[in-house]
């Protein structure tokens, strides 16, 4: 029988100081000697301490290792000071941001960014956006370098920056799974690119387009025959989102998409 038992921890919620941290660790690791948990147990009780935004993070991390099966004590307690410790923090927050890419996915490489960025708090806005545009695909970076930014507020500037990206992506994820969806045919990389190689406002437009009203009979001649969607004549490269005939006859909304796609007729 223990004769003391020692105080549990607190439970942590990712505060980012020092004395939280340090305060954290110890009591952790003194509750886990003392009460002799067993090894095999050790990962587990320690997550049972964690909240809110700190325990999806461990989460995360765990996931790696066999959701923690396979992960040391010792070697969690340093993740969770990697994570944490402003300075440790700092640092490897500064290593993982030079070499951040978005990768697919806008959202997740925003999280990302910003879930690091965070651990830096000397770092300045202008800075920020540097990092930030830089990291993104080369097809974001150009639609960023070719807007004129109504606003010299740097903060203002950082916002329109992501509400850009964010509709890039909106209008690449629209047309993409739409495209699967409506017409069944695999996707052709002119699909894909409407998103980037495209203004916003025309991605945007186009991811506004609604989809050809057609009978179920229509549309089996339809992909039967090769015809597009839209004005049932012949296939073209795009489909029924690039075919002026039907864009025309949406009405003069969408005039802008056939304007557009008439300065680059190669694309259609
Ligand atoms: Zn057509």
């Amino acid at each position: 029988m223990h004769s003391f038992k020692p105080p549990k921890p607190e439970m942590f919620e990712g505060k980012r100081t020092t004395e939280e941290v340090d305060s954290f660790v110890f009591h952790v690791k003194s509750y886990v000697s003392m009460m002799e948990i067993p090894a095999e147990n050790q990962i587990q009780f320690l997550g049972t301490f964690m909240k809110g935004k700190a325990l999806t993070w461990w989460l995360n991390a765990i996931k790696p290792f066999d959701n923690g099966k396979s992960l040391g004590f010792e070697h969690a307690i340093s993740m969770i000071i990697n994570q944490y410790r402003p300075k440790m923090a700092k640092e490897l927050a500064e290593k993982k941001l030079r070499g951040l890419q978005m990768n697919k996915s806008y959202q997740k490489y925003e999280e990302a960014f910003f879930e690091l960025v965070q651990n830096i708090e000397d770092m300045g806005l202008v800075e920020q956006m540097r990092y930030f545009k830089n990291g993104l695909e080369q097809s974001y970076q150009f639609e960023i370098n070719r807007t004129k930014f109504t606003t010299d507020d740097n903060a203002k500037k950082f916002s329109e920056m992501r509400a850009i990206c964010s509709a890039l992506a909106t209008a690449s994820n629209q047309s993409s799974v739409r495209t699967i969806k409506s017409s069944g045919e695999p996707m052709d990389i002119d699909t894909l690119e409407i998103g980037y190689k495209t203004p916003t406002k025309i991605a945007t437009l186009i991811s506004r387009m609604p989809k050809p009203e057609l009978t179920r009979e229509e549309r089996e001649d339809c992909l039967k025959n090769h015809l597009c969607l839209g004005c049932k004549t012949k296939k073209h490269k795009g489909g029924w989102r690039k075919c002026f005939a039907y864009i025309n006859s949406l009405g003069p909304e969408f005039k802008p998409i056939v304007d557009h796609l008439k300065d680059f007729p190669k694309r259609h």
